[in-house]
């Protein structure tokens, strides 16, 4: 019998202990082997749950350790092959997302500078792994000498980007599991931004970027936004499989975490203090709901432009 490795991060290991037990409105509603979810490749098999459950954001969100991998043989080969280019791509832009000495937005900023290159190989049909582990080599020492975290603080404020990416989020639909008149304020704070007028919404950008400030629980517990993007890579197999225009891949990235930190803005400018469990609460609906509004792979933009595009929301 053909043998696979078989990857289960910590949070999966730990979130067994407690499987069952977990009465959130995502688990109350569940059926089938909910919040289980298995990527079967022909050569790997990689175990994550869906953080729409509280119990497993809980596990994922907060603990450093959550992507401690355990690795086991498994049985079954699924049918889904990932190429060795895909699969090194993945793996560069895993290595990148761990890198120490990146901040998060250095880790993003790394990761587009990879796919630019990526894409550049894959129109010309360049398809040796290689090249993408010397790409990942050189931006690891270019990371080490602190000159990708300068780059980032030269890259034009394209505040239109912004405002375009903050109106969108008044099409959310969260379900948050809240006291009824927070999930209210919460709600009637993101409808609002789809229609205030142009100058209205340059100001609330300003005052959510200026709140964003106030989300210290960010900078005291890294692991917690680092732990998201993570999980964004393993259980995507970012870029994803197939896919064609990284540029669009990087946004889709980059758009979600411009998501993830005004909704704690918005959540801190109304409560002044954002605590774990808020975030749990918070973070938990959006995973729930960026579940079936994922960002399309192609917009019919060329990666160029979606890339700088994704560059000007970290
Ligand atoms: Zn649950």
């Amino acid at each position: 019998m053909e043998t696979i490795e078989r990857y289960q991060p910590e949070f999966v290991v730990r979130h067994q202990a407690i499987a069952g037990t977990c009465r959130c409105p995502a688990c109350q509603k569940a059926e089938g082997d909910w919040p289980q979810v298995s990527l079967w490749l022909h050569n790997q098999q990689r175990d994550s749950l869906e953080p729409g459950c509280e119990s497993v954001a809980r596990e994922l969100l907060l603990n450093p350790q959550a992507f401690t991998l355990h690795v086991s043989q498994g049985e079954t080969p699924g049918e889904q092959v990932l190429s060795p280019w895909a699969e090194t791509l993945n793996q560069q832009c895993i290595n990148l997302a761990v890198n120490p000495s990146l901040s998060l937005e250095g880790s993003l900023y790394a990761i587009g500078v990879l796919l630019s290159k990526a894409q550049q190989y894959f129109d010309e049909g360049k398809n040796e792994p290689q090249l993408l582990i010397s790409m990942g080599e050189q931006l690891a020492i270019l990371a080490e000498q602190g000159v990708l975290e300068e780059q980032i603080s030269l890259l034009p404020a394209i505040e239109e980007n912004r405002l375009t990416t903050l109106k969108e989020m008044g099409q959310m639909r969260l379900t948050l599991n809240l006291p009824m008149a927070q999930k209210m304020t919460m709600m009637l704070k993101l409808s609002e931004l789809s229609i205030m007028q142009p100058s209205r919404l340059s100001e609330r950008l300003q005052e959510l970027e200026q709140a964003a400030l106030d989300c210290t629980v960010f900078s005291e517990r890294p692991h917690i936004l680092r732990n998201v993007l993570i999980y964004r890579l393993y259980s995507d197999v970012f870029p994803g499989m197939g896919c064609q225009n990284f540029g669009a891949a990087l946004l889709g990235l980059t758009r979600q975490f411009f998501q993830l930190k005004m909704l704690s803005a918005i959540w801190v400018a109304d409560n002044q203090t954002l605590s774990e469990e808020q975030i749990v609460t918070l973070f938990s609906a959006w995973f729930s709901w960026s579940k079936f509004n994922r960002p399309t792979a192609s917009d019919g933009r060329s990666s160029d432009y979606n890339l700088l595009y994704g560059l000007s929301l970290l």
